[in-house]
């Protein structure tokens, strides 16, 4: 069938399959975009399974971070190795001048759940990690992104800087949080970043702020039959700590989360023990809740080294802010993932996600390839903390989410890895990139969408002094 259509028929079919056109942004422009990606998707898949198979840990990604390094640098990008005092941490440039805008990567495993890309639960490595949080397919993607834009301001379609921050230990220290203290984010126009989910949607919602500390008590070691009276028990002064927090637990807000770990407590009954010390984040929805929590918990832990007649030391160890939402910048992103549509599975791929939800009785509704309306954001946002939020406090940060997991299975463990590692953890990922890649074709086309992004940051962000929680000092690099 042969249609011929007139100009304005054209025009109206594009308005309405493309709405992004109200951003200013090229179509042409964004497809280019897309079809890079595209070309680069073997590279890039084979990229993220290396990454996967690798499955390091936070602050030991060194062949992880190696591999999308050298790939930037091989497409042209000046790259920075080991900034910020973490040699897995790298700045990836290309272009000059204004705008800049950054966009993020994460490359880190989680230790202890290893797993094949199967739907049925099997280690490929016992007891070794794995990508339970889909971070080899985060890194990669927003690496494609950054690539497709590079190419298209070396062919002149696009003016400005794009830069991609390699970024560690998301998982433990936040390799963000260490950076953003250097200032390595400073100069950005507007910082880009996604994360592998269960669904695919614009970010319209907060993460939780957290504060990550630890207490240790000193007190004196006797021998615990014959002559108690001369110890001083560090493991008693932990249990009113501990007592304490979880008394405090009636009298915080219902957006508070308190969890900790006892990491030492003594070594044997018949020695009165001399050291004790727990591991403790408290979380809440704003920062300012969570500045509250630990002035509380450093006046338990002094009450509780008192009552022990011990010694007491906290020590701020790390923590996130509550990602500040930018819903000007939000809108252009739904936009492009409505133009791009949604990611479409096989029968096989639905059937791989349903056999993982059965395993982890969860109903089994497969995999959702559609895109989520843009409903208003909560006002306190459910789950955890990413140091994103860090990010977002010092430049407009755009969040997106996409599938690369079956619906509602459990997230930090293996139905995540299994994916992560084949065709399902595949498309996701290159759905971001492209998502991510169109996006950046809208910021860098539209001075006056950037200025009304950085207007709504500014009167978010204002009066708020960044204070990074990060220990005086360089990054808890492992040695071995
Ligand atoms: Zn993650």
């Amino acid at each position: 069938m042969n249609l011929r259509l007139s100009s304005t028929a054209i025009l109206l079919i594009t308005l309405m399959t493309h709405p992004l056109s109200i951003f200013g942004g090229d179509i042409k422009k964004k497809e280019e975009a897309v079809a890079s990606i595209e070309s680069h998707k073997t590279e890039l898949t084979n990229i993220s399974d290396q990454i996967w198979r690798f499955a390091e840990t936070a602050l030991r990604e060194t062949r992880s971070s190696k591999v999308l390094a050298d790939y930037a640098e091989k497409q042209g990008f000046e790259v920075k190795r080991g900034v910020a005092g973490m040699p897995t941490a790298f700045i990836a440039s290309y272009g000059q001048g204004r705008p800049i805008v950054g966009i993020l990567g994460e490359y880190d495993a989680l230790p202890g759940i290893s797993q094949k890309a199967q739907s049925v639960k099997e280690a490929l490595e016992a007891g070794s990690a794995g990508h339970g949080c889909g971070h080899n397919l985060f890194g990669t993607a927003s690496l494609g992104a950054a690539v497709a834009v590079k190419e298209l301001i070396a062919a002149g379609k696009l003016k400005g800087t794009v830069r991609f921050y390699g970024t560690p230990a998301e998982e433990s220290i936040g390799g963000k949080i260490y950076m953003a203290r250097d200032g390595m984010f400073n100069d950005l126009d507007v910082c880009l970043a996604w994360h592998p989910d269960d669904r695919i949607r614009a970010d319209v919602d907060s993460t939780q702020a957290i504060v990550d500390f630890i207490v240790e008590f000193k007190g004196k070691a006797a021998h615990a039959a014959a002559d108690p009276w001369n110890g001083r028990s560090a493991v008693a002064a932990l249990e009113f700590f501990t007592t304490g927090l979880n008394r405090m637990r009636e009298f915080v807000k219902p957006t508070v989360r308190m969890h900790y770990t006892i990491q030492k407590g003594g070594d044997v009954p018949n020695v009165v023990p001399e050291y004790a010390r727990v591991w403790c984040w408290l979380r809440d929805s704003k920062r300012a809740g969570v500045e509250e929590l630990l002035a509380r918990a450093r006046k338990i832990a002094e009450g509780a080294a008192l009552m022990a007649g011990v010694e007491s030391k906290l020590t701020v160890q790390g923590g996130d802010y509550e990602l500040l939402v930018n819903l000007t910048g939000e809108k252009i992103i739904h936009s492009n993932l409505t133009w791009l549509g949604p990611i479409q599975y096989t029968a096989e791929e639905q059937e791989f996600a349903k056999t993982i939800q059965r395993a982890t009785s969860v109903e089994p509704t497969g995999l959702n390839g559609a895109v989520q309306p843009f409903d208003p954001p909560k006002p306190d946002p459910e789950g955890g903390s990413t140091d994103v939020g860090d990010v977002s406090w010092l430049v407009p940060t755009l969040h997106l989410s996409v599938t690369t997991a079956p619906e509602k299975a459990p997230w930090h463990a293996w139905p995540v890895v299994a994916c992560g590692g084949m065709s399902i953890g595949h498309k996701g990922m290159v759905y971001a990139a492209k998502a991510l890649a169109a996006t950046m074709v809208d910021l860098f086309e539209d001075a006056k969408t950037r200025e009304a992004i950085q207007a709504e940051f500014k009167k978010k962000s204002k009066g708020e002094v960044y204070k990074p929680y990060v220990p005086d000092g360089p990054p808890p690099v492992p040695e071995d």
